[in-house]
């Protein structure tokens, strides 16, 4: 997992004097390069605090070394480039990695879940939101506490535990740009047995009712927003499908849209410190014990690997492995000198493969 080729500074040096024509402009490398400089602001903004100093190296270096598989599509000029591997700080507000994460959390969720409903494949998933009143950053450390333990209360209703036979929960925050207020909220993806549906069995919950149960655990005088709906294609009987995959991202949303830190104003005025310290050392996903214990049963590891690639997209047809390039950020003087520069590129040896066996082999070393 990840990757160092060039340990030394004389190495580095080298790369440095690389000629122009080794540096790409691909529309790929303008994504990351923009990506990229999210992750420094932020990274300054937490370097302004003694504290944070460590956390803010860590950002500075993430995703500062990428490799890309590259490859050519019939006499198309421009190359297809597929992220292939990075070094990545996992900071759990890094726009670079947030999206990641997300992307990961669903692919661990999918397995998952496509193992419950082999063992329980008549049970049918629905998504729940439950939400809360907006606040200001003061008060979002607080209302996160009675938010998670309103939720763990909800749960243990007996009315709730006898309908429900899985659940997998995340936290989100949202800002209104206007207000500058936050607005924490839980995405719920719950199972209910088939008996649920039946009238006679007593089990079903009205969206009321939910939000009446989650108003009495929230110990508010007000009643909560929750919505309940379907989740097409999770469950029912039918194995999990393309349409069922996608609503699964519904509830792999991690923590913020990278979005969020500029919405309405500059970062400067975003309470970055405030939201960092009312997410420090949460949960912020949760799930019942029978879909921990297979997702402990699984082979993947909580956090991301490095050589992990979101898929978002597919190859196009004919594509044709070249090889895989490495970049290194190179910060210029201005930003719009900086940017990824080609200091390594690898040739796969068999230049006439085709799609389906690259996508099935490995690149050699
Ligand atoms: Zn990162």
């Amino acid at each position: 997992m990840g990757f160092s080729m060039y340990d030394d500074e004389a190495d580095l040096a080298e790369v440095a004097k690389s000629p122009d024509h080794l540096v790409d402009g691909s529309h790929d490398l303008t994504k990351h390069n923009s990506k990229h400089r999210l992750t420094d602001q932020i990274a300054d903004r937490y370097a302004q605090h003694a504290e944070h100093k460590k956390r803010a190296a860590r950002m500075y270096d993430c995703g500062k070394v990428l490799a890309f598989d590259r490859y050519r599509i019939g006499d198309c000029e421009e190359p297809f480039r597929v992220l292939a591997n990075g070094s990545f700080c996992r900071e759990r507000l890094c726009p670079f990695c947030m999206k990641r994460n997300s992307a990961w959390l669903h692919v661990r969720l999918t397995q998952a879940v496509e193992r419950f409903l082999k063992q329980n494949p008549q049970h049918q998933a629905a998504l729940l939101t439950l939400t809360m009143k907006n606040m200001t950053e003061e008060k979002l450390r607080y209302w996160l506490d009675r938010l998670l333990k309103a939720f763990r209360k909800l749960m243990r209703y007996k009315r709730v535990s006898a309908a429900v036979s899985a659940w997998y929960r995340t936290t989100e925050i949202t800002r209104n740009p206007e207000t500058g207020e936050f607005h924490p909220h839980i995405h719920l993806l719950v199972f209910f047995p088939p008996e649920y549906f039946k009238r006679a069995k007593g089990l079903y919950i009205t969206q009321a009712e939910w939000a009446g149960m989650f108003k009495k655990a929230l110990q508010v005088d007000y009643t909560p927003v929750c919505d309940i709906r379907a989740m097409p294609g999770v469950g029912g009987g039918a194995p999990l499908d393309d349409l069922g995959r996608k609503s699964l991202f519904e509830v792999c949303k991690y923590v913020c849209e990278p979005g969020m830190f500029f919405e309405g104003e500059d970062l400067e005025g975003f309470p970055l410190l405030e939201l960092h310290e009312a997410l420090h050392g949460r949960r912020l996903i949760g799930m019942s014990a029978n879909l921990q214990r297979i997702m402990d049963e699984q082979s993947l590891p909580q956090e991301a690997p490095d050589d992990f690639i979101p898929v978002n997209g597919r190859l196009p047809e004919g594509a044709v492995l070249e090889g895989r390039e490495i970049y290194h950020w190179r910060q210029g003087a201005t930003p719009a000198q900086s940017r990824y520069v080609l200091v390594e590129f690898r040739p796969w040896s068999q230049p006439s493969a085709t799609m389906e066996a690259v996508m099935t082999s490995t690149l050699p070393d």
